[in-house]
């Protein structure tokens, strides 16, 4: 008697049968390692913390008792480029210009730092025109969070700052370079001066010698355009000479994904996973919006508003918005978006709880991990966010960015 045919290849029918046999196997590896935080103290609340976290993603938990691993902070929400694909950069105003006020971000390192494992200063504006941004990093860097501030270096800074900024315990100072000439870099880094970024990459390098500190490791984050493919190996040698950790990743664009083709990848994948920043990491703007995650720019689309010294209204604790209801109906999407109570909040059509979706229905149908297919890419989550203004914001300036 032959075999009916179920129209599945010999390695989709082994996938069916082993994938969770390697997931069981492999599931308390996945669970226990410790996340990649450099410059985290490891402490026995932050290990609580960690696996409580991961239980209750596991779980899809509505109600969290553990907080965030990672915290990312807005120093300051001033720029001084004009990045195309940038919110700040673009001209756009979702909240008044400013600095973040001491006791809101002390606050909140009362309330958080036992258990942050990082924490990142930048968010919708550049961290080092914060004056107060040493002097904040060292609170972190004292109760043994990893911290990482990215910049686009392109500035005067001069040795006493660059001082401050060595001996402050700064984790990792990320410097974007998207190119290795100026006529290349200012495509994107628009109104940026590349010799001023390396001159400065080489003040930090040559102040961490003078102080004897091997922090902060330096990393050269080059966002790759059609208009920068061929800097790539002079920038590279830079990066070498300039003892930087070189890292590439795609720059999204406004629009369709350029050459999908290419062998470099954006920095995150399109996987079908309960969304982070719901479940493990959280950030706050100058004005103590707690934004649902980084994609997001207008107050419109805040999950919650924490108490500033010169009002009343919002949570005095972070724990109050994390479980507050904006966070409670996102992350029940998660369980059934077609549940979904409240459809004009940001996550119901964001790319990230849409493939969570697709992917549970894939695999309720029988589906092959390995075949399937997210159907968005980050380029479209990019798009997603960017495309998402309230009434009365202004269009984006801009279109298109690199072109060769
Ligand atoms: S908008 Fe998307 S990426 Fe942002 S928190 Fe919601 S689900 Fe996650």
């Amino acid at each position: 008697m032959s075999r009916p045919k179920t129209g599945r290849s010999l390695r989709q029918r082994l996938m069916r049968v082993f994938y969770p046999a390697l997931l069981w196997i492999f599931w308390p590896y996945l669970f226990l390692r410790l996340p990649d935080y450099p410059g985290a103290h490891i402490t026995f609340r932050r290990l609580v913390n960690l696996y409580r976290n991961r239980w209750e993603i596991n779980r899809l938990r509505i109600t969290l008792r553990s907080l965030p691993l990672k915290l990312t902070i807005e120093p300051i929400n001033v720029c001084n480029l004009h990045c195309p694909a940038c919110f700040t950069g673009d001209g756009q105003v979702g909240r008044a210009r400013k600095a973040m006020p001491p006791d809101l971000y002390q606050r909140l390192l009362d309330e958080m730092g036992d258990y942050l494992w990082q924490l990142e200063f930048c968010n919708w504006g550049e961290p080092l025109l914060s004056k107060q941004i040493h002097t904040m990093i060292r609170a972190a860097a004292n109760r043994g969070i990893g911290t990482v501030v990215n910049t686009n270096f392109s500035f005067p800074f001069s040795a006493e700052r660059a001082e401050d900024l060595v001996r402050s315990g700064l984790t990792i100072l990320g410097v974007s370079i998207d190119g290795a000439r100026q006529e290349t870099y200012e495509q994107y880094r628009v109104g940026g001066d590349l010799d001023t970024v390396l001159a400065n990459c080489r003040l930090v390098q040559s102040t961490k010698r003078k102080v004897g500190l091997a922090t902060p490791q330096l990393v050269w984050s080059f966002h790759m355009f059609p208009h920068n493919v061929d800097d790539l190996p002079r920038a590279r040698e830079l990066a070498r000479e300039l003892e930087m950790t070189f890292f590439v990743e795609k720059g999204w664009i406004v629009g369709e994904e350029w050459d999908p083709s290419s062998s470099v990848e954006f920095k995150d994948p399109m996987v079908p996973f309960p969304c982070i920043f719901l479940w493990s990491q959280a950030v706050v703007n100058i004005d103590g919006g707690v934004a649902p995650c980084c994609g997001t720019f207008y107050p419109e689309d805040d999950m919650g508003q924490l108490r500033l010294a010169d009002t009343t209204a919002g949570a005095q604790t972070f724990a109050e918005v994390w479980n507050a209801e904006r966070f409670q109906q996102a992350r029940a999407m998660y369980r059934s978006r077609t549940a979904a109570a409240v459809k004009n909040h940001v996550c119901y059509a964001c790319p990230a709880t849409i493939v969570w979706d697709r992917w549970k229905e894939y695999r309720a149908h029988g589906g092959d991990p390995s075949t399937f297919d997210p159907g968005f890419t980050m380029n479209d989550s990019f798009n997603y966010f960017w495309n998402r203004r309230p009434p009365g914001a202004a269009a984006p300036r801009r279109l298109t960015i690199g072109t060769r």
